[in-house]
Formats: structure tokens, C-alpha cells, sequence
């Protein structure tokens, strides 16, 4: 920090692509393997973008993964335990993603990767961040809605203590993941493949704008800051009894209410939100969170202020 408040970060000249992290969400795993064949419309002055995909087995099945969840297997366990053949095929995958754009933490790491993902929940575009401090990735953010309105990106901040998780982009320095939807599981959209492609494109341009010198003003940033998750109603014996309430479905990002339907009973009784103020619920109905025992995740609206960056010289 400068006595004018201007972060400075070194230029960001290590770029990683990851796609096929979870094996079925299709849009990555085409848009890296095209970028693999031809990378021109990734690459931009001074710097090397490299497109990944970071869970091969699990692509060639098209499922979500082999035997553990690529997106949950960075702990520090996983990443600094001895190698042994025997373990889970993702967590093997982790340590050799680590050693390739890592160590996670180290002065060697990436300085930024995207992980593209898709989500079968009607959010749209959503950027999201692991950190409210992180200046470069809120500017990168802002310049990103910037340029795609009148379209919209919604921006997710997940840095709750205990609902955060050990993100294959977390070996970054500044992680960035891409999620967007609605698409099925082993499904390829245009709209959705475009609108990824589209953003990718903004958010490289904007890193070569920042290693060229441009620096760029305070700004403020809205976005959804996950507080907590929210399980389906159940019987003793963990089965669900009953379903997101037609008022809560493809609603992600409208404000839910207390006293609004959250559920429907197969019987037809409605089941209210009964919290205090509104949120603002996203991911609802998402398949992949059926096994994680989540129906949606509860967020809250907050404005983030970036201070000023530019590259440090
Ligand atoms: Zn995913």
C-alpha cells in the first residue's frame, strides 16, 4: 500500500484455464480442449494463459468424479501427505495439479486460475471469489460486469469459515471460479458456452491491461455472500420429504422473505422460510448437491470496496 491507497501486485504473467474439474460440466470441458487445439483467442501480451483439464478420467466418463470430489480435495492433508497409490484417484490428482501450478501459497504458484464450472440452478453467470480482500480479483470482477452489461454476472463471495472449501483454483494466488447455468450434467448449451467464452475473454483482457501499467480507480463491487446452507426436509431414516417449493424454484438471486415457501411436502403443505430478515438464496435445486445434503445456499447482499491496483514496479 502507497500513501495514495493504491495496491500493488506483481504482473500476472502465469494464467491457467482449468475446465472438466467436475467431469459432466460440459461447457469447460469443450472450451479447454478447443483452447488446447487453438489457444489464439487465449493468449494476450506478456503473459501464458494455459488451458487444463484437471480431471481427465472423470471426463472421459462424463461424470462428476472417480472416487472423491477434485473440488473439495485441496486441504493442506491432502496436498502435503505422503504419494501412495492406493489413494483416491482425485486426491492423487490434487497433488500432481499442485506440483504443476502450485504449491498452494508458494511465491512459484499460478497468479491466477479460472475454474470453469456449470450449474444445473438458473444463476445465470457467476463469478466466484474466495476472498473480500483480494483487490485484484474484485477489480477484475468489476471491470467484468463492466464490460459484459447489459448481460449480468452475479458475484459470489464463499469465505465462510466452515462452508468454504479446498478448491482446485485455490493453488492460485488469485483463484477465480466461473459458474454458470442453468445447463444439465453432460449437457453442452450454446448460450452457456458462449456466455463463459465471453467472460474468459474480458477477464484476460483485463490482466493485460494490468501488466501493461493501466491503473485502475477505487471501485465497489455488489455481491452474494454465502452464510449458510440450507438441507431438505427429511424423515428419521434421511430420506427427503420434500421438494424446493415452485415459488423458490429458478428464483436464484430474488430475495426470499421470512414467511415465503421454501419447500412443498409431497402431500402439498408448504414449508416457510423462517428466518428473520430476507436473503437471498442461489444454487437452489443444484443436482450435484443432492449427495452434499444441500437443497440451497443462503446469501446476503453486501457492497465490497476494491481500493485502487496497479502493478508494482
Ligand atoms: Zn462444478
Amino acid at each position: 500500500m502507497t500513501s495514495r491507497n493504491v495496491s500493488c501486485f506483481p504482473e500476472a504473467r502465469k494464467v491457467a484455464i482449468f475446465g472438466g474439474t467436475h467431469g459432466n460440466e460440459m461447457s469447460g470441458v469443450m472450451l479447454v480442449n478447443m483452447w488446447k487445439k487453438n489457444g489464439a483467442e487465449i493468449q494476450r501480451n506478456g503473459m501464458v494463459t494455459k488451458p487444463f483439464i484437471t480431471n481427465p478420467r472423470a471426463v472421459e466418463k462424463c461424470t462428476r468424479y472417480i472416487d472423491t470430489d477434485l473440488n473439495r480435495a485441496f486441504t493442506p492433508e491432502n496436498l502435503s501427505g505422503p504419494w501412495d497409490e492406493g489413494l483416491p484417484y482425485e486426491v492423487q490428482r490434487a497433488k500432481e495439479i499442485n506440483q504443476m501450478f502450485g504449491p498452494k501459497g508458494s511465491p512459484d504458484a499460478y497468479d491466477v486460475i479460472f475454474d470453469l464450472h456449470n450449474t444445473t440452478s438458473n444463476m445465470g453467470s457467476t463469478l466466484i471469489l474466495e476472498s473480500s480482500t483480494d483487490h485484484f480479483n474484485l477489480q477484475m470482477v468489476h471491470y467484468i460486469k463492466k464490460s459484459i452489461a447489459p448481460a449480468s454476472c452475479a458475484v459470489l463471495l464463499n469465505e465462510h469459515p466452515h462452508l468454504k472449501y479446498s478448491t482446485s483454483r485455490s493453488v492460485a494466488k488469485h483463484p477465480i471460479g466461473l459458474e454458470v447455468g442453468p445447463q444439465p450434467q453432460g449437457v453442452l448449451r450454446s448460450n452457456i458456452f458462449e456466455s463463459m467464452r465471453d467472460i474468459l475473454k474480458h477477464a484476460l483482457d483485463f490482466i493485460e491491461l494490468f501488466n501493461t501499467g493501466v491503473e485502475f480507480p477505487p471501485c465497489a463491487v455488489d455481491v452474494f455472500k454465502v452464510i449458510e446452507r440450507v438441507d431438505y426436509p427429511r424423515d428419521a431414516n434421511g430420506n427427503i420429504t420434500a421438494m424446493v417449493h415452485p415459488h423458490l424454484q429458478d428464483c436464484d438471486w430474488e430475495p426470499l422473505n421470512p414467511g415465503d415457501p421454501m419447500f412443498q411436502t409431497f402431500d402439498g403443505r408448504a414449508v416457510p422460510y423462517q428466518g428473520s430478515s430476507p436473503v437471498y438464496p442461489t444454487f437452489i435445486n443444484e443436482a450435484a448437491y443432492y449427495e452434499k445434503q444441500q437443497a440451497f445456499v443462503i446469501t446476503r447482499r453486501e457492497m465490497l470496496a476494491a481500493t485502487a491496483i496497479r502493478k508494482s514496479i
